[in-house]
């Protein structure tokens, strides 16, 4: 986080010079009327273009390698082809992950639902009934997990998110005492704003840490788990033998899903766990639909092929990203670098940067942004509540606009971040 050194420990006559010199600048970049947006994760239609392939898959096959005709009802599991590449790349087992339909967010949100409504196989009683159910959410996080927990009335504790994970030590203490948390939500993989990948270290503390809640569950949202900005992404940690060797197989829901990967809005989302959780999971699933969209599933095992193929199309959506994060990091740098006035996380793969600005000037930057037409995610969408205690942090997403576009946007970024620090230092 910026300290209070670099721009605020200028004389005062020369930090009215520079209030003067970014007004001037934050003028000029409104008078240029811009209409930009780095506000919430989406491909770009190149990404989309790489997958066109789809649109005329299946063709006239309807028979998955195994047997099944994907035209008819059935097959709750999903197509046994298509959840083997995906155990590969999740480093999980095919038999205990199953493909479902377009959405992991859907998943998520089921399997916090029917917790509430009907407990999970560990429960006593529905989470429901009981007094207060809480979640932890390591922050910055995705605000749309927070969102579910909200919608549905759960309660969340914020915990810092270090370099290689949650801080455990936290999670620990909180965990061990207090019977009304029920579980944490984590993106194991290049995290969703700040890019961090969890060390093998904490996924074994939060597989093995003893829990007041007997039915306490990770959701461990993989839904980065291949989108490296670098030559290789890291191997997924098999989360769910680390928690059957500590004693806690029922622990963990892996999800994933390919939104990011082939069409964001028909993809096909993933989830492993154990056997019983998912008996548990099919069983309430199975009430609401008679199975998932198997014609789509196999449109993806045609298209991808196996895992290599999967990490071959990652390679190309690779070729579209990196540039426009090498563009935001290289303009924070060159705008913002000596003046201590921001600190970014610098991802190796994702879909976020996420800038911490001087404390109490996130929401008057983004204030700011918007005046100048330029569009940023709302201050505080990463901690619960939308409650960023520091109100310094920012969430950019670069992935969506063309290469100039974020070139343009984030120039008029730096801009906000100068002139915020510049009034903050003179108030
Ligand atoms: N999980 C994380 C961490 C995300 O960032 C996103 C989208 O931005 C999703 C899940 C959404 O996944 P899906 O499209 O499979 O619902």
């Amino acid at each position: 986080m910026p300290t209070q050194s670099g721009l605020a420990a200028l004389p005062i006559a020369d930090l009215r010079d520079r209030h003067a010199e970014y007004t001037t600048q934050y003028e000029t970049l409104v008078a240029r009327g811009l209409s930009l947006d780095l506000t919430r994760g989406k491909p770009a239609p190149e990404q989309l273009d790489l997958s066109n392939e789809l649109l005329s898959l299946p063709g006239d096959t309807y028979t998955s390698p195994d047997g099944t005709d994907t035209r008819n009802y059935g097959g709750n599991k999903g197509l046994p082809a298509l959840r083997a590449i995906f155990a590969d790349l999740l480093n999980t087992h095919v038999d205990t992950l199953i493909a479902q339909g377009n959405s992991s967010l859907e998943v998520m949100h089921d399997l916090v639902l029917f917790s509430m409504l009907h407990g999970n196989n560990d429960s006593a009683t529905p989470w429901v009934r009981e007094e207060r159910i809480r979640f932890l959410a390591p922050v910055p996080g995705y605000d749309r997990h927070f969102a579910v927990c909200a919608h549905l009335g759960i309660d969340l504790i914020p915990v810092p998110l270090g370099e290689d994970g949650p801080d455990v030590d936290t999670i620990r203490s909180l965990v061990a005492q207090d019977p009304s948390i029920k579980g944490i939500w984590c993106v194991p993989t290049y995290s969703n704003p700040t890019g961090v990948t969890y060390s093998e270290d904490v996924v074994n503390a939060l597989v093995s840490m003893p829990t007041a809640a007997p039915d306490f569950r990770i959701w461990w949202d993989n839904a980065y788990a291949v989108h490296t900005l670098v030559d290789e992404a890291p191997k997924a940690i098999d989360i769910l033998t680390l928690a059957a060797d500590a004693g806690h197989p029922n622990r963990p829901y892996v999800i994933a899903s390919t939104s990011k990967i082939t069409f964001a809005g028909a993809g096909v989302a993933f989830l492993g766990t154990s056997q019983a959780n998912l008996t548990w999971y099919l069983g309430h699933t199975g009430k609401r639909s008679i199975g998932p969209d198997k014609v789509n599933q196999l449109r993806h095992l045609l298209f991808l092929k196996d895992a290599q193929g999967v990490r071959d199309l990652m390679a190309k959506h690779r070729d579209i990203l990196a540039p426009k994060f090498d563009a935001v990091l290289s303009i924070l740098n060159e705008r913002l670098g000596t003046l201590n006035v921001a600190t970014w996380s610098q991802p190796e793969g994702g879909y976020f940067i996420s800038l911490d600005v001087v404390p109490g000037t996130a929401r008057r930057v983004i204030q700011l942004a918007a005046q100048a037409g330029i569009a940023l995610t709302a201050a505080g969408s990463a901690f619960p509540g939308g409650n960023d205690p520091q109100d310094t942090n920012i969430r950019l997403a670069p992935s969506y606009p063309t290469l100039d576009a974020v070139r343009e946007a984030m120039d008029g970024v730096a801009t906000c971040v100068l002139l915020a620090a510049a009034e903050h230092a003179l108030a």
